[in-house]
């Protein structure tokens, strides 16, 4: 049996995840599931799979959570230390599915113990990603890439070398308002920008496809993943979301992947490799989908992509920087106090007050050093929203 364990369990590729597993039940030993305020969730499957622990982030829902699981003889825990702890618990296969940055420390602490972490939470890699990589090496773990464009390329690259490799394209869906005029995007609503056209995901990467943030995040995660170069890598807007990404190498040839748009592709590869197992997800038929779509993305549409290149240029800590800023201007737009487009700016003014401020984007890369970053990031959004909204 393979013991296991899912970091943000009750999200949407956390429930993708639990959908494979529940399919074979004995081919698994659940460890631990974690979640946030859906503690229901939590439980049912906890206590359907067995696991020995469930965790709540938030330490006001511990007694929900254990009222919940009593009698079942499920252990309930709650908050970030208690995440990290089941994060050092043995495990064969851990899924790392938390959003956002709080998917870091739980994640370093499961590749301290060796294992095999299936890395959906992007923000990790683009906020800390050669502290993730050296952390792997030093301690024999490997990381298996869940996004989906990044899953294609690792597939495209099984029995190449990485020094052949001449390009990485990733493909965009172009997201919510890829058709909208550009002016018409500055009052995107919150309701326009969380329904996808192709995937069907958790809010925050629902918003952050329409502003192409997660593009941005995607390139970054590509360079820190595979270790090319900046210039190595090209996002391709393609409508369909069926062509995932594809490798360029030095002799011409490009490999691509295609697949349905559905996570439990890139997951189920994550949970067999290096095997291929029979996988639930729809079979495409190309006759009937006839034609694939291919455009360039316009850069003036998306700043995020132009400030994944200055992130990039700039390395350090300013990926860090980079995804709190967005993390936070998008809490803001959620919220409703600032509109679709000021994301991108708030962003970017995030990234120009730290960049300022000497040493503290080229601080050692420790954990840290990168919590104090994202927090000083954060910070700085809120400080121009207020100024901003008076
Ligand atoms: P989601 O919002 O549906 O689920 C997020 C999970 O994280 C939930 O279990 C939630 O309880 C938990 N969580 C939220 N905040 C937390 C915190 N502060 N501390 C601990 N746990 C917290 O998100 P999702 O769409 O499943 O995405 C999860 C990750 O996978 C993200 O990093 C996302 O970018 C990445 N990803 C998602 C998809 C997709 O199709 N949904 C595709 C590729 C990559
Ligand atoms: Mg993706």
């Amino acid at each position: 049996m393979k013991k296991i364990s899912i970091f943000g369990a009750t999200g949407s590729i956390g429930q993708s995840t639990i959908d494979l597993i529940r399919r074979v039940p004995d081919a698994y030993d659940v460890v631990a599931l974690s979640g946030g305020h859906n503690v229901a969730q939590l439980a049912r499957d906890a206590i359907e799979l067995q696991a020995d622990i469930a965790i709540t982030a938030h330490d006001a829902r511990l007694e929900e959570l254990r009222s919940a699981l009593a009698g079942s003889g499920v252990e309930a825990a709650s908050g970030a230390a208690a995440l990290v702890e089941a994060a050092s618990r043995p495990a064969d296969w851990i899924m790392s599915a938390i959003v956002g940055a709080a998917g870091l420390a739980p994640g370093l602490k499961a590749l301290e113990q060796g294992t095999t972490l299936a890395l959906a939470n992007k923000e990790s890699l683009v906020c800390a990603g050669a502290l993730l990589m050296q952390t792997a090496a030093d301690h024999g773990a490997r990381i298996l890439p869940v996004d989906s464009e990044h899953s294609a390329v690792f597939q495209a690259l099984v029995g190449e070398r990485i020094e052949e490799v001449e390009r990485i394209i990733i493909t965009a869906s172009g997201g919510a308002f890829r058709d909208w005029p550009l002016e018409r995007l500055k009052t995107a609503s919150l309701a326009e920008a969380s329904s996808h056209p192709n995937w069907d995901m958790g809010q925050r990467i629902t918003i952050d496809s329409a502003s192409m943030f997660n593009k941005a995040l995607e390139v970054i995660e590509t360079r820190e993943f595979f270790g090319v170069a900046p210039e190595q890598i090209e996002v391709l807007v393609h409508p369909q979301s069926l062509v995932h990404a594809l490798v360029g190498f030095r002799d011409g040839a490009l490999m691509s992947h295609l697949g349905a748009p559905d996570m439990r592709h890139a997951i189920g590869y994550a949970l067999h490799w290096p095997d291929r197992n029979a996988l639930p997800v729809a079979r495409l038929d190309l006759a009937a989908i006839g034609q694939l779509e291919f455009r360039a993305p316009d850069l003036q549409r998306y700043p995020a992509l132009r400030l994944a290149q200055e992130v990039m240029r700039r390395g350090g800590l300013s990926g860090a920087v980079f995804n709190g800023a967005k993390e936070r201007a998008l809490d803001h737009f959620i919220a409703g106090r600032i509109g679709f487009l000021d994301m991108a700016s708030l962003t970017e003014e995030g990234l120009a007050t730290l960049e300022a401020q000497p040493g503290l984007i080229d601080a050692s890369m420790t954990l840290e050093n990168v919590t104090r970053v994202d927090d000083l990031a954060r910070r700085a959004v809120d400080q121009v929203v207020t100024q901003r909204t008076g």
